[in-house]
C-alpha cells in the first residue's frame, strides 16, 4: 500500500502498535498511523487516499478495546495543531485533541460551566463522537457545532441535527474525522466551578479504579422493568449490581479482571491481551444472562481483527 499513500506534511507511520495508544494498553498494529500537521493536511490526505482504504479516527483511546490483530485501516490521530482551547463569552472552541479535563478547567477559569468534562479522561473528539457525559450532563447539552473532514476530504460544519446525539453515540458517518467543536455552557463563578470539579475528582477516586488501566464503564446500565412487567428505560438497573449478583466482581481471565473496587470496570491488571478482556466481558454477559436473564450491552467500543497476522 505504501506506493499509493498520499504525500503529507504531518507524520505517516507504517504498522504502528496500537497498544501504545490505548488506555487498556492492548491492541495489535494499525496498517498506518497518520498524525496530520493541520486541517488542510488532513483534508488533502483524505481526498487523495484510495476509497478502498478504511479510516479510523482515534482520540486518546480511553473507550476502546483494539483487538490483538489490530486494524486494517489508516488510524488518524490528532495532536499539536488540534489542541487549541479558546473561550469567548460562554462559548468554548476546542480542537479535538484537547483533553476534556483541560477544556473544563480553562472554561471554569473564564466562568463557564463545563465541569462535567473534568473527570472524563478522553479528548474532545471522543467526547463529541461518544456523547460523553457524567453527573447528569452530556456533551449534547452543551454542543453548538463541530467541524469535520469528510472521507473524501471536504471540510464541513456539523450541527446537533447532523450528529443525532444518543446515549453514548452519534451518527457521524464512517471515516469522517472531527477536527474542532464549539460548546456553550452556563455561567458560573470560577472558584465554585473549580471546587465542584475537585469534589467530583475525589468522588471518582474513592469509587472507581482511576489509577488502573481501564476504559471506563464496561457495560451500559440495563433497562429495568416497570411494575406492570413491561421493559422500561426509566427503571434502570445498575450494571455493577447485576454483575455483583452474578458473582463476577473480581473475576479474572489471563491479565484481565473485573475490578474489585467497581465491578463494572474491567482492568488490565498486567499482561492482558484484548482477547482476555473481551473474553472476560463475554463471560460476564453470559453469567448475568444465565442468572438473571438480563442482556448486558457493551459500552466499551471493540474494534479490529481478533487474530494477529502471521508476520506480527
Ligand atoms: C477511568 C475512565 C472513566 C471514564 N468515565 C467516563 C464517563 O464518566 N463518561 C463517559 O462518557 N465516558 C467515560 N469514559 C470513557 C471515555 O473516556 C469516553 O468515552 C471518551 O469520550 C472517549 O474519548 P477518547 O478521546 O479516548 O476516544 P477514543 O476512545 O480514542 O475513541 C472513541 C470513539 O471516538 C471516535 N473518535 C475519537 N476522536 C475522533 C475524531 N477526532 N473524529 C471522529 N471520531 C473520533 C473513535 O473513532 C471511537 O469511535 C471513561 C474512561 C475511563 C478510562
Amino acid at each position: 500500500m505504501s506506493d499509493t499513500m498520499p504525500e503529507v506534511r504531518g507524520k505517516l507511520v507504517e504498522s504502528k502498535l496500537l497498544s501504545e495508544l490505548t488506555w487498556l494498553r492492548v491492541g495489535g498494529p494499525a496498517d498506518w498511523l497518520f498524525m496530520p500537521a493541520d486541517v488542510e493536511d488532513l483534508a488533502q490526505f483524505l481526498a487523495a487516499l484510495s476509497r478502498d482504504v478504511a479510516v479510523f479516527p482515534m482520540g486518546v483511546g480511553s473507550n476502546l478495546i483494539v483487538r490483538d490483530g489490530g486494524l486494517r485501516a489508516v488510524v488518524i490521530k490528532m495532536g499539536r495543531g488540534f489542541n487549541h482551547i479558546e473561550v469567548e463569552g460562554n462559548r468554548v472552541r476546542a480542537g479535538v485533541a484537547a483533553l476534556d479535563a483541560h477544556v473544563a478547567r480553562k472554561a471554569a477559569d473564564a466562568g463557564v460551566d463545563l465541569t462535567f468534562l473534568r473527570t472524563i479522561p478522553g479528548s474532545v473528539g471522543g467526547a463529541v463522537k461518544m456523547n460523553a457525559g457524567c453527573y447528569g450532563s452530556y456533551t449534547a447539552d452543551v454542543f453548538t457545532e463541530a467541524t469535520a473532514v469528510t472521507r473524501d476530504g471536504k471540510i464541513v460544519t456539523l450541527t446537533a441535527d447532523d450528529l443525532q446525539f444518543q446515549y453514548r453515540q452519534t451518527e457521524l458517518p464512517e471515516g469522517w474525522v472531527l477536527v474542532e467543536a464549539v460548546f456553550e455552557g452556563p455561567s458560573g463563578v470560577p472558584e465554585a466551578l473549580h471546587t465542584r470539579m475537585e469534589a467530583q475528582l475525589k468522588k471518582r477516586d474513592e469509587t472507581q479504579p482511576t489509577k488502573e488501566r481501564s476504559a471506563g464503564s464496561t457495560f451500559r446500565n440495563p433497562a429495568g422493568f416497570s411494575s406492570t412487567g413491561q421493559a422500561d428505560d426509566t427503571h434502570e438497573l445498575k450494571a455493577w449490581k447485576v454483575i455483583d449478583d452474578a458473582g463476577m466482581r473480581g473475576a479474572t481471565r489471563g491479565g484481565a479482571q473485573m475490578s474489585e473496587m467497581h465491578s463494572n470496570f474491567m482492568i488490565n491488571a498486567g499482561g492482558a491481551t484484548a482477547a482476555d478482556l473481551e473474553g472476560l466481558g463475554e463471560e460476564v454477559r453470559k453469567k448475568v444472562y444465565d442468572s438473571a436473564q438480563i442482556t448486558l450491552e457493551w459500552e466499551i467500543m471493540r474494534v479490529g481483527e481478533p487474530t494477529p497476522r502471521a508476520d506480527q
